[in-house]
């Protein structure tokens, strides 16, 4: 990969144009205030991202129609994602980095702000489940590359070669030229985020990811961040992230939406605030996708994305249904 590359996919390249936003926020009428959170019975809720997201719903939906928490739900539902050979960026399967390793990031948080993740880890097909580990049982918030997955075999976690047949010849292929031209946002094709309110009312929130396809080796982006792919307030609600992890990570993107919903602003509108954040400090955007998904503490919810395409799935008791978002450009 050319250093020139890499710069342009991130981009950061010099001379780059700022796209213009011309974003008129009309925001007081439609605000929550504080006392209102919590008070409409719209759970259970799940969202999350992605078409992918409505085989998750079912099986977080499973979970808390049952009577499980909200950490339940969210954690087996993006186990779904993870554990489908075929979905090319979250687990098995997941695309390698540009020197063949899936290597594999993500993290979890519950009502009580208590959290967990692990980044860079390598041959263990369920990441999410060993995040809530990390949370649950060490002192600790994250832990990366060999830790992680030491500390996953002992807890009875298997090694598995997670590098699929197709991933492998889709590498082999992007090796004869070497650019980060992968399309990325495009449907199916990137991170599980899900955020949920159980029978409870209570919210938990996880999120995972192989990351960017032919990523660098060692690169972790914002997936197992908390704070930039995830940040859930139990008081106020929860936020996620897909999209180029860089630039999230800039704007510790969801933690920005939490803290605009508890001024107020519905989690579209957050949602909408926290991507013009993200153009307005970046000299470009160009072909560079981030969505942001918000659920608030009344089970309202929304997303946001530089471009077009981005959508997420919502299971309430009246179903399961894929909603796109609004977005600043069309690709
Ligand atoms: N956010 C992920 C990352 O940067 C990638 C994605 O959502 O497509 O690793």
């Amino acid at each position: 990969m050319l250093r020139r590359n890499f710069l342009k996919f991130l981009g950061l390249s010099s001379g780059s144009v700022l796209m213009s936003t011309s974003c008129n926020n009309k925001l007081d009428a439609k605000k929550n205030t504080l006392d209102e959170f919590g008070t409409i019975d719209n759970k259970p809720v799940i969202v999350s991202t992605w078409k992918h997201g409505l085989e998750a719903n079912e099986a977080a939906w499973t979970v808390i129609d049952q009577g499980g928490s909200a950490l339940d739900a969210v954690e087996k539902g993006v186990m779904v994602t993870e554990s489908d050979p075929k979905n090319t960026s979250v687990g098995i399967g997941g695309t390698p980095d540009r020197d063949g390793n899936v290597t594999l990031d993500a993290c979890i948080m519950n009502h009580e702000g208590d959290c967990g993740a692990v980044a860079f880890l390598k041959e263990i097909e369920n990441p999410i489940a060993v995040a809530r580990l990390v949370m649950e049982k060490t002192p600790h918030v994250m832990l990366v590359g060999k830790g992680a997955q030491e500390f996953a075999v002992q807890q009875g976690f298997k090694r598995k070669n997670l590098l699929t047949e197709s991933s492998r010849k889709a590498w082999e292929e992007w090796k004869k030229v070497e650019e980060y031209t992968t399309p990325i946002n495009i449907e199916n094709h990137d991170t599980i985020s899900m955020l949920a309110i159980d029978k409870d009312g209570n919210m938990s929130g996880a999120c995972t990811t192989s990351g960017l396809g032919y990523k660098m080796h060692g690169r972790v982006g914002d997936s197992p961040i908390i704070g930039a792919s995830l940040f859930v307030d139990n008081e106020v609600g929860g936020a996620c992230a897909t999209g180029v992890g860089e630039m999230v990570i800039r704007v510790v993107g969801s933690h920005l939406v939490v803290e605009l919903m508890r001024q107020g602003y519905k989690p579209e509108l957050a949602c909408k605030m926290a991507v013009e954040r993200i153009i307005s400090k970046h000299k470009s955007v160009k072909g560079m996708q981030v969505g942001f998904l918000a659920l608030n503490k009344n089970g309202e919810s929304g997303g946001y994305a530089i471009y077009e395409g981005f959508n997420f799935a919502k299971h309430t008791k009246s179903g399961n249904e894929l909603i796109d978002t609004p977005f600043f450009h069309k690709w």
